[in-house]
């Protein structure tokens, strides 16, 4: 189903696929991308601002997990643990939700959210995962906090950059 999206100098375009058009870098994420190779796109939506919120996306279109070719199984693995390692190292998140479903609108995506303690006063677990990412959407999306969440990018960045 193709959409009509707005870019950051204001024109409008349509596109089929909101993934392809984020990861072939038509449209850049705000706080831009944490990491890419040739089969996978790293990056955070800020539509969520959460310090540490990540998004491990294929370049390539498709939905389901049984779609992943051989290459992109090995690495899929791989990056998800180097983002968890950033994660911990960088940010000192403890603890991670992990989240992909097939019948996206998008295409083939993983949220990696980290579990901070003022989650819990919406439950554990997948219920709490909707109604977290409101708050975030609603409450959180303030300056002091969004130049927290950016901060987190650049720091995620240098761990694929091998910086200290
Ligand atoms: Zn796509």
């Amino acid at each position: 189903m193709a959409r009509i999206i707005t870019l950051a100098d204001g024109r409008s375009i349509e596109v089929d696929c909101l993934s392809c058009a984020l990861t072939s870098g038509l449209i850049q994420p705000t706080g831009g991308v944490i990491y890419e190779s040739s089969r996978f796109h790293i990056h955070q939506d800020v539509a969520y601002p959460i310090r540490g919120l990540v998004i491990l996306a294929s370049k390539r279109h498709f939905y389901c997990m049984d779609e992943l070719s051989d290459e992109e199984q090995v690495e899929y693995i791989s990056l998800i643990h180097r983002i968890r390692s950033a994660q911990r190292t960088k940010l000192g998140i403890e603890k991670v939700y992990y989240f992909y479903n097939e019948d996206t609108t998008h295409h083939f995506h993983l949220w990696m959210v980290p579990r901070y303690e003022w989650m819990s006063q919406y439950g554990k677990s997948v219920e709490s995962l909707r109604p977290v990412l409101l708050h975030a959407r609603n409450n959180l999306n303030d300056e002091e906090n969004m130049r927290s969440v950016i901060e987190g990018i650049n720091k995620l960045k240098g761990f694929f950059k091998n910086e200290p």
